[in-house]
Order: structure tokens, then sequence, then C-alpha cells
């Protein structure tokens, strides 16, 4: 077997590695290989693979063997490259140690810069940039760094002694600090490390790169990287990659700096290279927001050649990726070096504007443009804004980092955020600037406002990620800790008072504002037009109202797929006539109750099939557990007891009889109407007298009749007569002929397995997979909230499988309810309308099963007809099963 390869050089235009790369270099080793390639001035290094990282873990915290020679011989090649010497005295090469994993997860891990500096090697870098002042700046920060990052030091021990000396020395600023200041500061710093290790700096260069490599392999265990891959769905078992990289200077003077920027907007999307620069400061000055950077337009004035260099190599990246890139880069002495180039990320809005756009600049195709909108995200563009017409009482004005708005109440640390949310309080967190630390607290908070930093501080990057709103660079809040409060244009807001944020405008604001709803811009329907030509599967909605109908249609849903119509029996004015109904003695007590719902029934179908304008419209009969029907309280009960004319301890007694142990699994359903049936007549006249009032207005309706909880096909033959029965005499009375179909809900296993038997007599399936989940997996609806996110925290399920379809186990039951009911009718029509309707994945898997349409709530409808798009164009390769 041939050797592994665990290290791979990059530099002079040459790279051992490749951009495709990503799996096993990171994206940061993957890119700088591109580059490199590409002839982009990137400093020389070499990466180690995220497979040396996964056998480090193997091994018990041991290299891999050969990994370290390896790293030692491509380090040499670095020296050559740069003309330089790792540890030695007279022209040493300084190198930065940092992260990279297959995805991006910005602050997450650790990142070491300076390395290689000590006693000795400080001279040379003193004598090689003639610049004292500089190198004790690179050697306090390097020794606060790598005993912080590597050694396990707390920052705070380092940043306390450093305010002290300013103070001591009446410096106002880090740059105001003399050579001597900057001397000391070297020395206490390792006297910290001593105390608190009980062990010297470390001032072998060698020993220095190892400690490095660990603590790096080391932070992909860390809390922060964990709680981050499980938020974004990141497996442990991708490792990080290492990248060793001969540092540039940013913090030579005047003519260096260092920046970040982005190839277009990622706010908006609109194509403009849009950056942001610091002059003479040193690696993660911007991103970590603590000096608010400049825009990328005053790089233009006083270093002209090098912003010449950053907009032709943006431009040839660009063409190169065919997409949105994030670039960081370091300017040395005038001279332009990458450090970084990786695909950008970006608000929904901006991804469909740059998608759409870079179609019309025929850089991508439309499929290509479709497949690359996250179809989870488009969640993002459906938020509420802020009403343009409300009062606002803006107290600030910082950057619209992440657009949406949010509202909640202020708190002021990341802990708190995560305890409130808890308790289910909204809240924003309010901070100076937030670390990756805040990551749990900024994931339970609605949004997020930082004093300091930029648009591409780690506040707007991560906010960003999470589709959450963020106003950053908030320059006119301060913040109290010791009275909890903020104060902005005078006004004192403390913890616990709402404020409103808009993460559009940048605008912070007190109270709680008027939200609306977005409208969706001009590329988000150019873009859903494309993906509404390459799908297969049609998109209907979930929707019990003319209300939802109106919002089904205006997000493109070609029909409701389940109207739930136990939901309009909620409503404050039905629901007694509805238990006058149910706790009727006989059938004529039933049938009065029946006589009221009726006219109200009628006009709600008239309401809903009117606005779906002859698109088709399935109407479940009555599915309720029972229980969620019976009076609950004393007042209830007086109620009916009056409307009845029965006594309350009748009402009572006979509430009580009606019990069940297990309501889900109860009397509901079909089952419901299979003994009383008079309940079903009553929805089926109010749906046929609700057609023949509109064909009387030649309004085109198309109602399918569809009946729950079939588990033997003897129970929808019986409750298929009965409708057809009904229907025909309305129709008969009217005078009227209206097209409609009777089909059936597969939710319980029996009857996916006897769907050859069901499909004789159904017009047509929808899969119901919220029950069908549950009766699968043996699983309660309303009680596996308790301990479902514990067997996904276990990773005992990969999801929850009542937000994701179980593919091989309710899945394998689908498949069989497909392949039996088309055995017996080749065409007929077959649908889902459970939760899952929605959900990128369980899309993917309806449109390979062959399925017609997915059903989802309206909001989800945009989500599901893009994710139908993708599952088109994926195709074949990823019909896991396509076939049984
Ligand atoms: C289902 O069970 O999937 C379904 C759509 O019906 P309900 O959620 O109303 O039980
Ligand atoms: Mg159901």
């Amino acid at each position: 077997m041939a050797k592994k390869k665990y290290v791979y050089y990059f530099g002079d235009g040459k790279a051992d590695g490749r951009g495709d790369m990503k799996n096993l270099l990171g994206g940061k080793g993957a890119g700088l290989a591109e580059m490199s390639h590409l002839g982009i001035a990137v400093p020389s290094g070499f990466t180690i693979t995220t497979e040396a990282c996964l056998e480090y873990y193997k091994g018990k915290k041991k290299y891999p063997k050969g990994m370290w020679e390896e790293s030692l011989k491509a380090l040499r090649k670095v020296e050559k490259s740069i003309g330089t010497k790792f540890g030695d005295h007279k022209n040493p090469l300084l190198v930065a140690v940092r992260s990279g994993a297959r995805a991006s997860m910005p602050g997450m891990m650790d990142t070491v810069l300076n390395l290689g500096l000590n006693d000795e090697t400080i001279q040379g870098l003193i004598a090689r940039s003639k610049n004292e002042r500089f190198a004790y700046d690179a050697y306090r920060r390097f020794v606060a760094m790598f005993g912080n990052v590597v050694l396990g030091v707390n920052r705070e021990r380092f940043e306390r002694t450093l305010e002290e000396q300013k103070i001591v020395t009446g410096a106002y600023s880090d740059t105001d600090l003399s050579v001597d200041s900057l001397k000391t500061l070297v020395t206490a710093f390792k006297e910290i490390v001593l105390k608190d290790t009980s062990k010297a700096f470390p001032e072998d260069p060698l020993e220095q790169l190892r400690l490095g490599i660990d603590a790096v392999f080391n932070s992909w265990f860390g809390k922060r990287a964990k709680t981050y891959r499980r938020l974004n769905n990141i497996p442990d078992t991708w490792g990080t990659g290492v990248s060793v990289v001969a540092m540039v200077f940013g913090n030579l003077g005047e003519t260096s700096g260092t920046g970040v920027a982005f190839t277009r907007d990622p706010s908006t999307g609109k194509k403009k290279f849009f950056g942001e620069f610091l002059f003479n400061a040193q690696g993660e000055d911007v991103v970590a927001g603590i000096r608010t950077p400049l825009p990328i337009s005053a790089l233009k004035k006083k270093l002209p050649n090098a912003y010449k260099d950053l907009m032709s190599i943006y431009k040839k990246l660009e063409k190169h990726y065919k997409d949105m890139l994030d670039i960081e880069f370091t300017i040395q002495d005038g001279k332009l070096y990458m450090l970084q180039s990786r695909i950008g990320k970006r608000t929904t809005a901006a991804a469909l504007k740059i998608a759409v756009d870079m179609v019309n600049e025929k850089l991508i195709t439309q499929k290509v443009a479709v497949s690359r909108i996250d179809a989870h995200q488009l969640d993002q563009l459906l938020h509420p804004m802020i009403d343009p017409n409300s009062e606002l009482n803006v107290i600030a004005q910082g950057l619209p980092a992440s657009p949406g708005a949010a509202i909640g109440k202020v708190v002021f640390s990341a802990e708190e955020a995560e305890r409130m949310a808890e308790h289910h309080e909204k809240v924003i967190l309010v901070r100076a600037e937030t670390s990756p630390d805040d990551i749990g607290g900024m994931h339970a908070a609605e949004g997020i406002v930082t004093a300091r930093g930029g648009m591409t501080s780690h506040a707007a990057v991560v906010a960003r990620g999470m589709g959450k709103c963020c106003v950053a660079g908030c320059g006119e809040i301060s913040i109290d800790g010791s009275t909890q409060t903020f104060t902005a244009r005078g006004v004192v807001v403390k913890e616990g008072d709402f404020i409103t944020l808009n993460g559009s405008t940048g605008e912070v604001i007190l109270g709680k504002a008027a939200l609306i709803q977005p409208k969706l811009g001009a590329s988000f329907k150019t873009l859903m037009a494309w993906a509404d030509k390459i799908r297969k599967l049609k998109v209907r909605a979930n929707a019990d109202n003319k209300r939802d109908a109106a919002v089904a249609r205006g997000f493109g849903a070609e029909g409701i797929g389940l109207c739930r119509t136990e939901h309009m029996f909620f409503e404050e004015d039905r629901i007694t006539a509805v238990r006058e109904m149910i706790l009727s003695e006989d059938l004529e007590g039933r049938k009065k109750a029946l006589k009221k719902l009726l006219p109200m029934q009628k006009s709600d179908f008239i309401e809903i099939l009117k606005e779906m304008k002859g698109l088709p419209v399935t109407i479940r009969l009555l599915d309720p557990p029972l229980h969620e029907f019976l009076p609950q309280t004393d007042k209830d009960l007086e109620a009916l007891s009056e409307e009845m004319g029965v006594s309350v301890e009748t009402l009572r007694a006979k509430t009580n009889s009606l019990h069940e142990f297990n309501p889900m699994l109860g009397h509901r359903g079909c089952r419901l109407g299979i003994t009383y049936p008079e309940i079903y007549e009553m929805q089926v006249e109010a749906i046929f007298e609700a057609a023949c009032t509109l064909a009387k207005k030649r309004i085109t309706v198309m109602p399918e009749i569809m009946i729950p909880l079939v588990a033997h096909v003897n129970e929808f033959s019986t409750l298929r007569g009965l409708c057809v029965a009904t229907g025909e005499a309305v129709m008969a009375r009217h005078k009227k002929k209206i097209d409609y179909t009777i089909g059936t809900m597969i939710e319980l296993p029996r009857a996916a397995l006897v769907a050859d038997q069901i499909a004789k007599e159904a017009d047509f399936f929808s899969f119901g997979t919220n029950d069908l989940t549950q009766t699968v997996f043996g699983l309660s609806r309303d009680d596996s909230g308790k301990f479902l996110p514990d067997y996904v925290d276990k990773e005992i399920l990969p999801e929850d499988p009542f937000v994701a379809i179980d593919q091989e186990g309710l899945g394998l039951l689908m498949e069989i309810g497909v392949q039996k009911g088309r055995s017996t009718k080749k065409r007929l029509k077959i649908g889902i309308c459970g939760e899952h309707g929605g959900e990128p994945s369980s899309v993917a898997f309806c449109h390979h099963l062959g399925l017609n349409y997915v059903s989802c709530s309206p909001y989800r409808v945009p989500i599901a007809r893009l994710a139908a798009a993708q599952a088109a164009i994926a195709g074949k390769e990823d019909a896991s099963r396509a076939t049984l």
C-alpha cells in the first residue's frame, strides 16, 4: 500500500493539493493550494490533512507515523521559498498555525500567529524589519496568544497586565506603548505563563510548532467547536486541517495592513466589492471587531498599487470559482498577499440575487443557480419585517449586519440569553462585541446588537449564517455592566426592557415595533420560476381557512393538499355546537347540533374553494382526537348545559365516559364516521352545497374528499358509499354536476401494507406522515418532545423523525404503499400532507418515490418548490430508494 501523505505544500505558484480537496485539506488549505495554482501571491506554507487530525485522535493524541517528518520537510521548503530559516537568529522564519475544516466554522477553532519567536530570533526580526517596536509588539502578542490558546492561560491575565502597563506609562492605546513597555510586557507575560503552568515559556521554535499543531487539533473537540457543529449539523468525523503559513506582517507601519472582503455584498448580493481594512494591523484585528475598520476605498487612496492588485485578484478568483467569495489578505510594505479565499456566507436575499445575476452574466446555468440556494435558508426571507408605516422610537443606529427584524427583552450575557430562552422568553443579546464563546447565547436570542465591530465581525458573520437579525458596530450605545443597562441618545435601557432591532437598516428601536411580512424581491421570483420549470413534484399547501389559502396561493401553492375540517370547529362560535354534537345522548340530539354546524361549514368551504380558483382542494373529513373537543372547565359545562337543556352532572358524566386512555389511537378519524355517520354526512353535504352554490355562479371548483385514519379497506368502502350517496343527493337537488374525487390518507402501517386493496376503492392517496411516524415508531406525537431531543443529542436517531422523514423505516413503508397502490391503479394520484411535506430532505425523498405532490404549511411552499427542483436536478444519483 502506498504511504499515506499527510502534508501538502503550497507557495511560489505551486501546490501539492488542489481546490477540490476540501475534505482532505479543509477549506483554508484547499483555497491556498488553488490560489497558488492560479499564480496569486500567497505566503508559502503547508497543510496537514484532516485525516491526520482524525488519526491523532484515534492514536490517543499521537501524530500518525511520518506526519511530523513530512511537516519538517515541508518547513524546509517554505524556508527555501522565503529565504529565511525557522529558528534562525539572524533572519528567522515566523509562521502562523491556522485551523481549517471542510466547512467554515468562523472563530470556532484555534489559530496562533508569529510562532517561532524567542529571545534570540527577536533580534533577527528587529534586524530584518529595522523596526524594534514592531518586533516587540509581535513578540508580546505571540506570548499572550500562545499562552492562552496553546498553554491554556486565561486571556484576561494578559489583558489586565497590558491595561496596567498602559496606566503606569500613561499610554492611551496599545499603539502608544514604547519599546521598553513592550519588553516589560514580554517578560511579565512569560512570568504569568510560568506561574500558571509551572513551566517556562517554550523557547524552542520546533517545540512551539509542535504544541501549536496539537492545539489546533485539540480545538476540534473544544467546547465552542462542538456546540457550533451541533447547531450546524457538521459531523465530528470530518476533523480539521492545520495550515502552517509563513507570516506576512500587516503591522509593519502605515504601508501595511490587513483586511477581509467579499467579492459581492453578502447582505444584499449587490455586485460591488465589499471589504473592510485596517492599516498597521495584524491578523484577526478586523474579524475580532476590536477596532472599527475602514472601507476598502481607503486603500485606494493610500496604497493604489496594492488596491489595483486586489481588484484584479478578486475578479480572477470570482471568475475561477464562479461564485461570491470571502477573502482575507495582508499587505506587507505595500505588497499584497492573499491569506484565504472561500465561498462566502451570505443572506438568502443575497444568495438569490447573486445566483440570478451570475446566470445573467453567463457565469452559471439556471440549474446551478437553483441548486445553490439553501432551501432551509429560504425561511429567512419569509421572516417578518418592521412595518414602515409604524412610528418608531429609534435610539441608536448601527450597521445592518443581518436582515430581518427581532423583538425581545434586553440581556447582556450569553448565559442569561440561554437561561431566559429556556423559559420561553424572547431576548435580544446586547454586547460590546461577541466572541465565539457567545455562540449558545446568540443561538438562543432573537437578535444580536454589538457596540463594536464591522460587517465582517464575529457577530455579523455568525448571525448572518444563523439567519438571525443583527445590528453590529452600534457605537451609539454604551453598555454599563455594573448596572446592567445601556445608554443611547440619552435613553437608559435596563435589562428586561423590550427593544426591537431592524437588521436591514441597523436601527435599534425602543419598545416593541409592529411587524409585517416582507415582500419577496425580483430575484426570488425569477429563481422560483426557474425552479418551477425544473421540478416534477406539484406543491400544495395545508390550509383551513380563506386567509391561509390566500397566503398559500401568494407563495405559489398549486392547490390545497389538506384542509383539516376539525380546525374549523375550534372557532369560538362553533365549539359549543361541536360539544353538543359529541355529548348528545342520541341521534336526534346530534342531528340538532349538526344542523347548527352545517351552514357554518358550508360558508367555510365556499370561501376556501373560491379562494383557490378551481385548483384542487382536498377536504379531510373530521379527525379530532376526541379529547381536544371535550369541555375542560366548569364554565364550559355550564354554558353547554344551558344550550342543551341538560344538567351539568349529566354532561360531566358523559364527558367522563368519553375519556380515552390513548386518544391518538382511540375514537378518531374514520372511526368516528363509522359510529356516527351523520357527522360525515353533514360535512359532505356542506361540501356539495358549497360546490353547487359556486357552480351556479360559474366558479369552477375541484373538491377532493379525504377519509382519515383508514386501516382496513372496508372502512373506506363504507364511508365512500356514504359520501357518494350524500353528494349525489345534493347535486340532484341543485341539478348540478360537480367533478369530485374521494380518496384516503395513508397514515397507519396497515393501510400502507394493504394499499393495493384500498386503491381499488380510492381515487387518491395522501401520506399522513405525522400519524404514520407515530405509529411506525410507536412514538406518541404528544409526548415524544420529552425524550426525542435526547435521542438526537445522543445520536441514537440522526434527526427528529417528526421533522424529516425516517427514510429507512417509514420510507420503506411509503414505498410499499406507493408500489402496492399503483399496482392496482397505475396512475393513482399520491401526495403527502404530513409536516414533512415542507422539509427539504423529505421533499427530495417524495420526488424519488414518484409522488405527485407534497403539501405543507403556506409559508413553507417556496421551500418545497425549491427543494423539489433541487431533487429533480440531483436526479437519479441521489435516488437511494427510487425503487424497492
Ligand atoms: C398526518 O397524520 O400526517 C396528518 C396530516 O394528519 P394530522 O396531523 O391532522 O393527524
Ligand atoms: Mg393524521
